[in-house]
């Protein structure tokens, strides 16, 4: 297999990267929202439907065994990828959305109880907000918030006071999609632990740029979108610990996650099986496996590597524009830059750099607790991957100073 040590060769296995946008070049730093994929996911899922698919886990023909074999193959795929111990604990999803769901509805069905504290901070996603109130609004239990430092980190003293044995469940963004933030989750699993409570890490950021070990960071749940690191959309993997997932009920009720049923009574299947009603989205999870294969291939050094510099490059680049205010400004970042410019908006800007050929991310980006926070409606959000360049970064700085000329 062809080495990706430069990164042509890395470009080279993005297609769409040679695609025009408004007669430019598309250059794209919209990687937050979704990554671009290379070719061994887009392949492994066209030739998963050209050559073997079938439904898994029923029949006995040829096919669906096949079928059935690589999808489980891909599960102890994204176990290696995470470090989990064991496949069973290795739960297929449409993504960190569908994941942070599935705790969420399955703890508010008599898991959490009144005088129970779900927890989470100020820079959550609305995905890491939204069930946590319907959970707290379906079993009595309270939603607590950490808050945020103005720089932009989780205010760590504030965090150690709201924390008790109350503290059923924490749930925490590893890196902020807003921010760049990248908080220090080992450290705050470990005292949440130490009350007694779960913990769930929203991975959706975080596993792009870092090397995940579930096992080190002894997190109970961990979730992952697959679009966000080189796979495919509705892809996804909510990790679960072994001992908690039996503990908790199912989610979704249907084929595949039962063992008998009766109109009586049902009894549910083994894990992974009791969480995954239904058809899966085989096609999915074999282009996810094939995009961890990717990312080993590559090396999260490499890939850390290649986002530093281009974090920094693209941070210093952007302190020439006069009037740029950066919003999150925390020592340690990963993937994302988030700014305002004096006297423009944010959605002018990128409206303007796009007929240029630059794809950025405007607005409050599903965080608008946070974004009230900094009392801002929203930022201009460049995100990189590992295929972006420094002329890249050239681009979009040259594009945003016209957008400014023109705005001003
Ligand atoms: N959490 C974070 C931090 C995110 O950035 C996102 C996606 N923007 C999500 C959760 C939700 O992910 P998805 O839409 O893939 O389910």
């Amino acid at each position: 297999m062809e080495m990706l040590s430069t990164t042509s060769a890395i470009r080279d296995e993005f297609p769409i990267l040679e695609e025009e946008v408004n007669k430019h070049k598309l250059v794209y730093l919209d990687n937050a929202a979704s990554s671009q994929k290379p070719k061994v996911v887009i392949d492994a899922m066209s030739s998963y439907y050209v050559h073997h698919h079938s439904n898994v886990h029923r029949g006995i023909h040829h096919l669906s065994q096949v079928a059935t074999d690589m999808f489980e193959g891909a599960r102890e795929e994204m176990r290696s990828f995470l470090n989990a111990a064991s496949t069973k604990e290795i739960i297929f999803t449409s993504g960190t959305t569908e994941g942070i769901n599935l705790v969420a509805t399955s703890l508010s069905r008599g898991v959490l109880k009144a005088g129970d504290e779900i927890m989470i901070t100020e820079m959550e996603h609305h995905s890491n907000i939204v069930p946590w109130q319907m959970a707290a609004t379906y079993s009595g239990a309270k939603l607590v918030v950490v808050n945020v430092t103005p720089d932009g980190q989780i205010d760590m003293e504030d965090f150690h006071s709201k924390l008790s044995t109350k503290t059923k469940l924490l749930s925490v963004v590893h890196v902020s999609n807003a921010l760049g933030t990248v908080n220090p989750v080992k450290e705050i699993t470990a005292a949440a632990k130490a009350v007694g409570a779960w913990v769930l890490i929203d991975g959706a950021q975080s596993a792009p740029h870092i090397q995940i070990d579930v096992q080190d960071l002894n997190c109970d749940f961990f979730t992952l979108s697959g679009h966000k690191m080189y796979g495919p959309t509705g892809s996804g993997v909510l990790y679960g610990r072994e001992d908690v997932l039996n503990e908790i009920p199912p989610y979704k009720g249907g084929g595949e996650m039962i063992e008998t049923v009766t109109f009586e009574k049902t009894t549910y299947n083994e894990l992974p099986f009791k969480f995954e009603a239904g058809t899966p989205d085989i096609a999915a999870a074999l282009g996810l496996a094939e995009a961890s294969r990717f990312i080993k291939r590559l090396g999260y050094d490499q890939i850390a590597q290649t986002e530093a510099e281009l974090m920094s490059y693209a941070t210093e680049k952007l302190g020439e524009i006069e009037g740029i205010q950066f919003i999150g400004t925390a020592p340690k970042k990963s993937g994302a830059i988030s700014f305002l410019i004096e006297g423009t908006h944010p959605s002018d800007v990128g409206t303007i750099i796009d007929k240029l050929g630059v794809a950025v991310r405007t607005g409050h980006h599903c965080t608008q607790p946070l974004m009230a926070k900094f009392g801002i409606p929203g930022t201009i959000r460049a995100s990189f991957a590992v295929y972006n360049t420094k002329e890249e970064v050239d681009t979009f700085v040259t594009a945003v100073k016209r957008a400014v000329k023109m705005l001003k």
